[in-house]
């Protein structure tokens, strides 16, 4: 039997658990599954199409049992969403290993996956949904904003006034587009299909105005555009129509992106089907519905295509659309690239990546508390405090207060400690959650996305998630993850998770001290291994020891 709650992380400076390294994975599990934060909460699914927590209520119940208990020489193990074991370890150890959504390579597909599924045998863990650490749609909001970014200076000398965006999804991550487009000075026109996702976004500030129908989001949109004033725009309908319609119009269009939930062919919604029998029909027939998804998404990407031809900026933004529609039968699917190779990469080689943390006190003083470290921390870096000052005006937080930005090798361990001292000195009233995305500089193997176009071809080469798991255990995070599929898909990657909990301790220290250093030190030897020369400039500068270079 199915009951669904209602779950909200505990607040304040009270323990329920037995330490503060257990208690921070109760309220981060808990914060997971706030309706504020969760897309569908009463599924467990927090966002990223299926994404989940815990595989079913009776596990979350397990969860949340045996970590209120669990003593400090103890590790709970979490296979795909359900607590699996207790064993004795030390205090060094993580209080929780998990591993989700992992199979065999050859049995490494979708149909395989809903069999295991459907049997209640495993879940999709995304990224930080089964890893608990997801932080609402703030947690892509500055890598979205940076990747824009990146656009602006690749083609507009450096803003995004007068041009504009379309893209689609208006989801958990797909939420953060407009405001980052925004934050740019640009003008977003973003497609949805579901109006409850479009609300969700005016309520949360993440997107301006919703416009009646498509004339009316292209007038809103031109008008905007030709005042250089930024604005975002969402229109009910299906990409894989209004993309086509958009471009046989002419709408002169600068930069196409796109975030719906492409990499489960499930989660995006075919042409000619309404929402309301959206997922009964995915669940009655999935292979039909699957082939329906495919042949949209083929129309969609078809147009992407169409608007680079028409030079458009246009890249695919991590959720594997280029290769199903490749599967729908479009041969130009892979035209346009992946937004990794194409504006992160070179931040990777430097260690950087999605940083994130979490005041447990629930109170936004906190955050604000850690805000104005980070500025003290890192004070000619002027990008990042415009950053950290804008996301203190602009973004509304969901669930636990919560805060992102990109930190490098060298960097990272810095803030970890600055934050356990707030803590230790009572400057903020509880312990404070470090952790980040799996989406890291050297923690995922994923061909279609972080790993896309390697320089020496080593996209598909999984060792190195494998590693950072274990280099995180063994560095003394509180807890690790090992995930398989994440953003792209089931088959197509294969990346890891770590956090940390600042609980104000010398030996939190201890552990923050390394853990922040190892795990960015992963992504400089990967793309050091990989031939990237910056990346050995960084770790020659830096210290990073290698003992071979590049092979
Ligand atoms: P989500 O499931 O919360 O949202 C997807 C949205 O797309 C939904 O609101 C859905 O209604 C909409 N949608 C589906 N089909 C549509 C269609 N045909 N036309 C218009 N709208 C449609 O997912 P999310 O968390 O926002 O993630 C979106 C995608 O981005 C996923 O594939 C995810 O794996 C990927 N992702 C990318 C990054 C990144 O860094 N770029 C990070 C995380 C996730």
């Amino acid at each position: 039997m199915t009951v669904s709650r209602t779950v909200r992380a505990a607040r304040g400076g009270t323990l329920t658990a037995r330490s503060w390294q257990t208690e921070a994975a109760l309220r981060m599990l808990h914060n997971n599954l706030d309706p504020e934060v969760a897309e569908r909460p009463q599924d467990l699914v927090v966002y990223g199409g299926s994404g989940k927590a815990a595989r079913d209520w009776p596990s979350f119940e397990a969860i949340t049992r045996e970590l209120t208990d669990l003593r400090e020489d103890e590790t709970l193990l979490v296979q795909s969403g359900r607590a699996v074991g207790v064993l004795r370890t030390h205090e060094w150890a993580p209080r929780v290993l998990i591993a989700n959504s992992n199979l065999v390579p050859e049995w490494a597909n979708w149909p395989e996956f809903r069999r295991l599924e459907s049997l209640g045998l495993t879940m999709y863990g995304q990224m930080t949904a089964g890893s608990w650490i997801y932080i609402g749609t703030q947690g892509i909001l500055q890598g979205t904003y940076e990747t824009f970014a990146a656009v602006a200076a690749k083609r507009f000398g450096g803003s995004l006034a007068g041009t504009l965006t379309v893209t689609a999804g208006l989801g958990g991550m797909g939420g953060a587009q407009p405001l980052a487009v925004t934050m740019n000075g640009g003008v977003a026109l973003v497609v949805e299909c579901d109006p409850a996702r479009i609300r969700r976004r005016l309520d949360t500030r993440y997107l301006d105005e919703a416009a009646s129908d498509l004339d009316d989001a292209i007038a809103r949109c031109e008008h905007a555009r030709a005042a250089r004033r930024p604005l975002s725009v969402g229109v009910q309908g299906n990409a894989a129509e209004v993309l086509p319609e958009l471009l046989r119009r002419g709408v002169p269009v600068d930069v196409v992106t796109d975030q719906t939930s492409a990499h489960d062919p499930l989660a995006y919604l075919p042409r000619g089907v309404s929402v309301q029998d959206w997922h009964d029909y995915a669940e009655r027939k999935p292979d039909e519905f699957t082939d329906r998804a495919r042949e949209s998404m083929a129309e969609h990407v078809g147009a992407m295509v169409g608007f680079l031809d028409a030079g458009a900026e246009v890249f695919d933004y991590g959720n594997s659309i280029r290769g199903e529609a490749k599967l729908g039968g479009l041969e130009r699917a892979f035209d346009f690239p992946g937004f990794v190779p194409a504006y992160i990469r070179p931040l990777f080689c430097h260690g950087k990546g999605p940083f994130r943390w979490v005041a447990l006190s629930g109170d936004p003083a906190d955050i604000a508390a850690t805000d104005r470290a980070i500025l003290e921390l890192f004070p000619d870096n002027e990008p990042l405090a415009r950053w950290i000052r804008m996301a203190g005006s602009q973004v509304a937080f969901q669930g636990l207060p919560a805060r992102i930005c990109w930190l490098g090798y060298g960097e990272r361990h810095l803030a970890g400690l600055r934050f356990n001292e707030l803590v230790s000195s009572g400057a903020v009233s509880a312990p404070i959650v470090i952790g980040r995305d799996h989406l890291d500089c050297g923690s995922v193997a994923s061909p279609y996305r972080e790993t896309e176009a390697m320089a020496d071809g080593s996209d598909a080469i999984a060792d190195w998630p494998l590693l950072n798991a274990m280099v995180n255990t063994a560095s003394g995070a509180s807890w690790v993850s090992l995930h398989h599929g994440g953003g792209v898909g089931i088959g197509r990657s294969i990346h890891a998770g770590q956090v940390s909990v600042a609980d104000g301790t010398a030996l939190a220290a201890a552990k923050l001290e390394r853990v922040l250093t190892n795990d960015p030190a992963m992504g400089v030897l990967r793309h050091v291994d990989a031939g990237y020369d910056e990346a050995r400039t960084v770790a020659a500068r830096r210290g990073v020891r290698i003992p071979m270079g590049a092979p």
